[in-house]
């Protein structure tokens, strides 16, 4: 990874705009706020714009209020006047929904800082590498590696939380002895780790809990008990009067029964589905997404679909993704 050309763009030009995914999680919205951080000791001018709103269990990230939902009439101008636009977490342009088109025809200098595979060309540079477990963790190497700024605990809170949830809270696959060590080094300038943990995960409200309740007496297991999926109705979700933010991590829970070893979330949106695969071990399930127009990691991926209907397609994604599985592999 070329740190030294991210150091010089930053250092060349004076004004950014950074954003990431749809449905952000903790890691983008954490390694936004740490390069904003970044930028801010810097002295220079950034804005933070993404396509959803951060939802409400991770705005404890962000009690100032600098990440903004896009709001096409306000907000195109920064696309054309900020000198870099910096997508963090994505590597598929249609990851920004309402913001691809202005993101895609800005003629400004264009990076990309992520931890996905099989990027799509949307850029002009590329921080980019799956060995990382999370984009928390790529920006915790360039802080170290340039010295461009100190690593202070404001940017340490911001990289613990994004790497601590993209990482399982340590336990998926790309957790390893040196991740370990750029956390003891993030706790050394005074994160609290339980701190981080209860504000993620144990402030939630009744009615997410409820919902995850509903969304584990939707499991079925099919593919000789190898897959467990469930499913959620848009009606679910109003009755739990929750959004789709509410239902980060369920599809964890279907990879705690025995012989699973792939998962699939469905949930029904205001127009159209989505679904959310998680597996275990070497199961590609990014390219098992792919099939469906989607992608990701190894091990999470996903896919939405916009137009279609979750009652005429999930019979049929259901019996592609047994064959996947007999296809890769053999018990
Ligand atoms: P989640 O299931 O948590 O929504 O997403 C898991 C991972 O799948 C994300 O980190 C992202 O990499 C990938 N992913 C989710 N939805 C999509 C999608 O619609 N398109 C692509 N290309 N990747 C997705
Ligand atoms: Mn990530």
């Amino acid at each position: 990874m070329d740190f030294q050309l991210l150091k010089k763009i930053i250092e060349e030009n004076s004004s950014f705009l950074i954003t990431t995914h749809v449905n952000p999680d903790a890691d983008a919205i954490g390694s936004e706020i740490a390069l904003y951080k970044v930028l801010k000791k810097l002295g220079k001018k950034a804005h933070i714009i993404n396509h959803s709103q951060t939802p409400y269990y991770l705005q404890f990230l962000d009690p100032g209020y600098i990440t903004k939902k896009f709001n096409p009439d306000n907000d195109k101008k920064y696309f054309e006047e900020s000198d870099v636009l910096i997508g963090m977490d994505f590597n598929r342009l249609n990851r920004l929904a309402s913001m691809e088109k202005v993101f895609s025809e800005s003629k400004k200098i264009k990076i990309s800082i992520d931890h996905h595979q099989d990027s799509e060309e949307f850029v002009d540079h590329y921080f980019d590498d799956d060995k990382y477990a999370a984009t928390g963790h790529i920006i915790y190497d360039f802080i170290e590696q340039t010295g461009i700024v100190e690593l202070d605990y404001e940017i340490a809170y911001q990289l613990y939380a994004a790497i601590m949830t993209d990482t399982g809270s340590f336990r998926f696959e790309r957790t390893t002895a040196e991740l370990h060590r750029v956390v003891a080094n993030l706790l050394d300038v005074g994160v609290n780790p339980v701190e981080v943990y209860d504000k993620v995960y144990d402030q939630c409200k009744i009615s997410k809990i409820k919902l995850l309740g509903r969304a584990l007496d939707s499991i079925k297991l099919i593919g000789k008990n190898r897959i467990g999926y469930m499913c959620l109705t848009k009606k679910d979700i109003e009755e739990f009067n929750a959004s789709e933010s509410d239902t980060d991590g369920f599809v964890n829970y279907t990879l705690s029964i025995e012989k699973v070893v792939v998962g699939m979330l469905f949930i029904e949106l205001k127009r159209g589905f989505k679904i959310s695969f998680r597996s275990k071990g070497n199961i590609p399930v990014d390219k098992l997404a792919a099939q469906f127009g989607g992608g990701g990691h190894i091990n999470a991926s996903g896919v939405r679909f916009h137009d279609l209907s979750i009652e005429k397609e999930m019979n049929n994604i259901l019996k592609k993704a047994e064959e996947f599985l007999n296809n890769k592999y053999q018990e």
